[in-house]
């Protein structure tokens, strides 16, 4: 990319421009008009201001393609969005108003079940409880998930690489993937859905893709893998005392569970005190306070599961792990649980100003990562309330920093860098990562040289080159 990406124009070089797109979309499909690009202009966290050209709507993989090449032929930047669910900004434009949004939502069609191969292939803009629903209409199970499911697009959480809550078991949405097809910067398409569990000619393309954020090229559909569909579950909540004895739960988990072990969880009481605050339809999951929580899931095709979750809450119990624990006895106390761990970033809106940080460290160096960062961040901010949380079997906690009870909001958000910095150096010191599961986007942009080994990121400037010479694709975001 140009290093004045940001402030070049990145304007369609021709007069035509939304004629000719509409002859290729259909005017229905080209929104120019301020009140209906206002929804795809607006991001979830309200931090990035946006405005653009246009929002396209192509229905088919020819259509992106013969877009893509117009906007190749007259220097027009593409912004490519799924459901907007995106929390770093990758999925909006500039303040420009010079670049088109790519909108892959009208295409959400299946192309094929194939149960056998356990595959599914699914159009980039299909949500993925729908990919879910088509998963279990074949019998299977497709495992990527977390609370934006119903509006979230399986295009952009390929784009993005999405983790969730099922990492732990299963990988992230890099490791659910077989094959791609993927409109490039010039119109040409890369048709490779393979279902193919073996194949080794030559470079894996796909994983350029995953995670590039669209800036190396639009994802337009993909082979999934499927899973067998879990036929009982064992969920659980347990109190404990802080994460190192989170930890040693985690590790007994695994010894009794093995690879049953789902999710894993930690929350803090501070999450529990903000769901039950400024939630609807949520109660404290055990009689009594505990300093922390993990909220735990056991999956599994065969019975018995009830019998090893028990055996594993005594065993933690003997051994002084957990002070208490409860296990889901219905459908609805499972749900119950887990609107307690859905709810809890939504509930940290309603306390005032919140710093985030979505940040990875070896699993075992969670609990010495968080006293540090607690100690790090009071001595900075006095009062400043740590809401740590997510997911500790990952090692990807969202260390989050609400406000002091009674402070000035716009005073404590202006914290947002010197926070970050703080933050980011125990990371650092860690050999952690500064974005675990959500991307750059244009939020952490300016700090990836910072964090990235100098010849990565040469490796990834020369990439961007090579498959987006013009730079047309999601320019200003990750580099
Ligand atoms: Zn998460």
């Amino acid at each position: 990319m140009s290093p004045n990406a940001e402030t070049a124009s990145h304007a369609p070089r021709d007069a035509d421009f939304l004629s000719r797109l509409e002859s290729i979309i259909g005017a229905a499909n080209v929104i120019t008009a301020p009140a209906e690009m206002a929804s795809y202009l607006t991001e979830p966290r309200d931090r990035f201001h946006s405005k653009a050209l246009c929002v396209a709507r192509p229905a088919s993989t020819a259509e992106v393609a013969t877009l893509v090449a117009l906007c190749a032929e007259t220097g027009t930047a593409v912004v490519p969005q799924g459901g907007n669910t995106g929390l770093v900004g990758g999925q909006v434009p500039s303040a420009r108003g010079d670049e088109l949004i790519l909108s892959l939502t009208r295409m959400n069609r299946l192309r094929e079940a194939d149960p056998s191969s356990n595959t599914l292939i699914v159009e980039a803009g299909m949500t993925l409880a729908q990919v879910h629903a088509e998963a279990d209409r074949a019998d299977r199970y497709f495992p990527l998930s977390f609370a934006s499911e119903h509006t979230c697009t399986i295009g952009g959480n390929l784009a993005t690489n999405a983790g969730g809550v099922a990492v732990l078991a299963y990988g992230n949405a890099r490791d659910l993937t077989l094959g791609l097809e993927v409109v490039l910067a010039d119109g040409r398409i890369l048709s490779d859905l393979s279902k193919l569990r073996k194949n080794n000619t030559g470079y894996d393309l796909k994983n350029l893709f995953i995670g590039s954020e669209g800036t190396l090229g639009i994802i337009t559909a993909a082979v999934l893998k499927l899973y067998p569909k879990p036929r009982v579950f064992a969920t659980a909540f347990a109190g404990l005392r802080d994460p190192r004895q989170a930890l040693r739960l985690l590790d007994l988990a695994h010894a009794v569970a093995g690879n049953d072990v789902k999710t894993f969880e930690l929350i803090p009481r501070i999450g529990i005190d903000f769901v039950l605050a400024h939630e609807a339809n949520t109660s404290d999951p055990l009689p009594a306070r505990h300093n922390h929580y993990v909220l735990m899931e056991l999956a599994s095709q065969s019975d018995g599961l009830d019998a090893r979750m028990g055996r594993l809450l005594d065993e933690a119990k003997k051994n002084g792990i957990i002070e208490d624990a409860s296990v889901a006895g219905s459908t609805d106390q499972r749900s119950a649980f887990w609107r307690v761990r859905e709810r809890l970033p939504d509930s940290q809106r309603y306390e005032g100003g919140s710093i985030k940080h979505d940040v990875s460290v070896p699993v075992s160096d969670v609990p010495a990562f968080l006293t540090e960062v607690e100690a790090a961040v009071t001595r900075y901010m006095p009062g400043a309330r740590l809401v740590a949380f997510g997911h500790l079997g990952d090692g990807n906690i969202h260390c989050n920093v609400s406000q002091p009870v009674g402070a000035d909001k716009a005073g404590f958000l202006a914290q947002w860098d010197s926070v970050n910095e703080i933050v980011h150096a125990i990371v650092a010191a860690h050999k952690g990562s500064i974005s675990a599961e959500h991307g750059i986007g244009q939020l952490k942009r300016k700090l990836l040289p910072g964090v990235k080994d100098p010849v990565a990121l040469d490796l990834m400037r020369s990439l961007k080159a090579t498959l987006d010479p013009k730079s047309i694709l999601n320019p200003g975001k990750v580099l």
